[in-house]
């Protein structure tokens, strides 16, 4: 049969322009924050094979994880929906079952687009995206606990675990492992994910994707997350002789927080040990003659303030917390370069399925927006704004709500009376967030209320609109 008969939904728009499908490959370690990237001159950090994939890649330093927790940010990812609509409104743990708070069976995930449009899909690492549920498993059990494969949004080979931080001993389920069937592994996770990684790409015994199709493999390593001191003692090296005033360069930590000098000192040398692993995995795309072929995207779940604000780690609105890595690589088609777009979490799912050529396959329910057109150099309507997203699962109209545009922050926590608490942060005079200008400035907080927030709780049907009289 000519393809010119072929129905145009059998060819698929990547097939129709181009011939050839891109595969994907999708690195997100947890809890790597924004400004943790060598060639950023933020974060005294030394990662030379993320500053060497920066000069190929486009970065996006003004990125956010919009809900900067872990759950949270994977159901965004998966399902291109805010947390409220996606029933993800908190960490999948034991005690937040009753409220159905996981990753649901029927959401048509970006993986379920791309496996039924012929890829091959592979998952390594954390997934924390299933509700631990008696009888528990018996390791970590209130808050990991097995995927089963009719929950792995078309994810073929699996290599996974809910969440378990055990960094020197991990445990992994297979693909064809049952329940009770995981096993643990004497090694840094990060390099023993890498290696898993190498194997899928190189795919020499044939049997870990099908050759004869493109592929998507994600990533999901969980240093640099705590316990900070869990690493291999080589990756400690260029820290070990930094002083505390050579490590907490951010005027917003207080050096006497019990915590920051310690787990900055381990947080930065596990950073760069995931970042000599991720060359790793650049490496085998290139031994396999894939590098032109493939969309690299290294990004995170959230930050780690390390005792900025003095906030230990995340699920703040701080910048520490909100900002995460977002590089994107793929030669010849996306040129190298840094953009300043406000990119959300729910927009990666349409934004990458548009660049792979699948954008008629996104699901009307996807909440975010495709930003591929800016990504190719050809321009696109620009988000003034992220939306900040924090609630409890029991009550998701309740909480805190804010935006952050690319000079202000905006953020309106629900109390159990009065208004909602007012904290409004000039990031241009202010990009540490030391000043709380709310008081100073009500004109400001109900503009931005008006323009920015009150849209976002429309747009995505947000139940805490209801708030919305006690603010202005
Ligand atoms: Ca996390």
């Amino acid at each position: 049969m000519a393809a010119s008969v072929l129905p145009s939904s059998l060819l698929g728009s990547a097939n129709a322009s181009s011939g050839k499908r891109p595969n994907l490959v999708f690195v997100f370690p947890d809890q790597w924050r924004g400004q943790a990237l060598g060639f950023l001159n933020e974060d005294p950090v030394v990662t030379p094979h993320l500053d060497a994939f920066a000069r190929e890649s486009l970065s996006l330093p003004q990125t956010v994880a919009n809900y900067p927790l872990c759950s949270p940010y994977r159901g965004m990812l998966m399902s291109g929906k805010y947390s409220h609509a996606n029933k993800v409104t908190g960490n999948c743990r034991a005690d937040r079952a009753q409220y159905d708070v996981e990753l649901q069976q029927d959401e048509v995930c970006w993986s379920d687009v791309l496996k039924s449009q012929g890829y091959s899909l592979g998952y390594i690492g954390k997934w924390h995206l299933d509700a631990p549920r008696e009888p528990f498993i018996d390791a970590n059990p209130k808050w990991n606990t097995w995927c089963p494969p009719e929950r792995r949004h078309g994810f073929d080979y699996w290599y996974s675990y809910g969440t378990y931080n055990d960094h020197n001993r991990p445990m992994y389920w297979e693909t064809n492992a049952g329940r009770d069937e995981y096993h643990f592994v004497d090694q840094w996770s990060p390099e023993h994910e890498a290696n898993k990684a190498i194997d899928f790409i190189g795919n020499k015994d044939g049997t870990k994707r099908d050759s004869e199709k493109p592929f998507a493999l994600v990533v999901a390593m969980n240093p640099p997350h705590p316990p900070y001191h869990l690493y291999p003692d080589r990756y400690r090296k260029p820290y070990a002789d930094k002083s505390l005033e050579d490590l907490l360069v951010r005027p917003n930590v207080d050096p006497a927080h019990p915590k920051a000098e310690a787990n900055t000192r381990d947080y930065f040398a596990s950073v760069t040990g995931v970042d000599e692993q991720f060359g790793r995995i650049l490496k085998a795309l290139d031994d396999a003659g894939l590098k032109d072929d493939t969309i690299v995207v290294f990004t995170s779940d959230h930050g780690d303030c390390l005792g900025t604000h003095g906030e230990v780690s995340k699920n703040n609105p701080f910048e520490e917390s909100m900002r995460v890595p977002f590089l994107i690589r793929w030669p010849g088609k996306i040129a190298p370069g840094s953009d300043n777009l406000l990119l959300s979490t729910p927009d990666l799912y349409p934004t990458l399925l548009d660049l792979m050529g699948f954008a008629d396959e996104v699901p009307e329910s996807v909440q975010g927006n495709s930003h591929a057109g800016i990504f190719r150099g050809e321009g696109g309507d620009r988000p003034s704004s992220q939306l900040y997203l924090r609630m409890s699962s029991d009550q998701p109209e309740r909480g805190t709500r804010g935006v952050r545009t690319s000079r202000y922050k905006l953020v309106l926590e629900v109390g159990e009376t009065g208004p909602p608490r007012r904290a409004l942060y000039d990031l241009q005079e202010d990009p540490y967030e030391l000043e709380d200008i709310a008081a100073a400035r009500p004109d400001l907080v109900a503009e931005l209320v008006r323009t920015e927030l009150k849209p976002w709780l429309r747009k995505t049907q947000d139940p805490w609109v209801q708030h919305l009289p006690e603010v202005s």
